[in-house]
């Protein structure tokens, strides 16, 4: 065992392992693989089940490296599926939300498309409003990706590669990228993202899961009580651009440093809260940057009694609390999602970094290796 990350929260210690460099384990029954349909260029699409001692499962896709499913037990035992989804790959085509899937080449905004890079100016397709969200027209949630199963100390593994040519969606340097999913038998499932590349680029990556922890699919997730271990949060403008600012969230609808539900404050007559039309925001999280993943978030709902901690190397976490989501998907069960019918914990570099020097830096070079690791575990009470 490498790192272990021990945290405090209220009363409880929580501990997350991250197990890299023991020894895989020797026995282990294969991943299944399944197929999950033809794009319409008749490219063949595979599902791979994860699956762990306790039954939790998770299935993830080829088509956007997206979690399609994830099914874990409430209090009683009773399983259900706690992420949205599509029921075809024809919903995950077409889709607009990025329900479950691999963000990039950078995930969130970049204000008005544009950056400059060692005295350069790259311009991105503009596909939200005057910027660009979550990689351009067609992001890493559009693209196939090569998958294998992995030997993996953390329980049943697959990692999905996908190389991100030059100038592709206007962004510098082949990018190649894996994205690892493994789920352990403490009903952890981890997502571990590493790139390299051949010119100087910005990266910033994450996953779009879309929770609702009395499953998807069950109305709104008003009720769900959440605690984010971040003091301060970004700040947007109008079109959801961080203005630079790392405001405090002390007395603000933003403080979540101790448990409220989601749904108290959400429609407070507040500026920022009008911008997100609801929470769409990045909070600049107390863990930092470190070496080992550092619990930033918990949610629980109270009637299941499920709770998803999240743990990360990044820096930021986006809360957005579906705000758009406008009942015209009908979920993978044939429920409607409607509006904040789900919450995103999109682990994350700050929106917008390649326009603002004084965050994080996003920058990756030839030669450096792009590593963080981010970890869902779940349990109930
Ligand atoms: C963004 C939202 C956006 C959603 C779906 C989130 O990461 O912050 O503004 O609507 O993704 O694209």
């Amino acid at each position: 065992m490498r790192e272990i990350a021990v945290l405090l929260l209220g009363a409880a210690t929580v501990m997350f392992t991250d197990k890299t460099s023991s020894k895989p384990q020797t026995t282990r029954s294969a991943v299944e693989k399944r197929s999950f349909g033809n794009t319409p260029e008749g490219a063949a699409i595979d599902l791979y089940v994860l699956k762990n001692k306790n039954g939790v499962e998770a299935d993830v896709i080829t088509f956007g490296a997206t979690l399609v499913s994830l099914k874990t037990p409430d209090r009683s035992g009773n399983m259900a599926d706690v992420v949205l989804g599509y029921k075809d790959l024809d919903g995950y085509v077409n889709d607009k939300a990025y329900l479950g899937a691999t963000v990039g080449r950078y995930a969130n905004r970049v204000a008005n498309g544009k950056f400059t890079l060692d005295g350069k100016t790259y311009e991105l397709p503009k596909n939200d409003g005057p910027n660009t969200l979550h990689g351009g027209l067609k992001g890493f949630n559009k693209r196939l990706w090569a998958a294998h199963e992995v030997s993996s100390p953390n329980g049943q593994a697959v990692r999905f590669s996908y190389v991100s040519k030059d100038g592709e969606e206007g962004f510098p340097g082949n990018l190649k990228v894996d994205v690892t999913y493994s789920l352990s038998n403490d009903n952890a499932l981890r997502i571990e993202y590493a790139a390299t590349t051949d010119k100087t680029t910005v990266v910033n990556l994450t996953n779009h899961a879309y929770f609702n922890l009395a499953g998807e699919g069950s109305g709104d997730i008003l009720g769900h009580e959440l605690t984010l271990h971040a003091n301060r949060f970004t700040p947007v403008s109008s079109t959801l651009i961080p203005t630079g600012e790392s405001r405090a969230v002390k007395g603000t609808p933003f403080d979540f440093t101790t448990v409220h539900s989601i749904g108290e404050r959400i429609d407070q007559d507040d500026e920022q809260l009008k911008f997100g039309k609801g929470y769409d925001h990045n909070w600049v999280l107390n863990g930092g940057k470190g070496a080992a993943p550092a619990l930033a978030a918990e949610a629980h709902d109270p009637k299941s009694g499920r709770v998803l901690q999240v743990a990360t190397t990044e820096p930021g976490i986006q809360l957005y609390t579906g705000n758009f989501l406008d009942g015209t998907i009908q979920g993978k069960s044939g429920a409607a999602y409607n509006r904040r019918n789900a919450f995103c914990l999109e682990t994350q570099h700050f929106p917008d970094s390649p326009n603002h020097p004084d965050f994080p830096s996003t920058v990756l070079k030839p030669g450096q290796r792009f590593h963080s690791v981010t970890i869902y575990k779940f349990s109930a009470r």
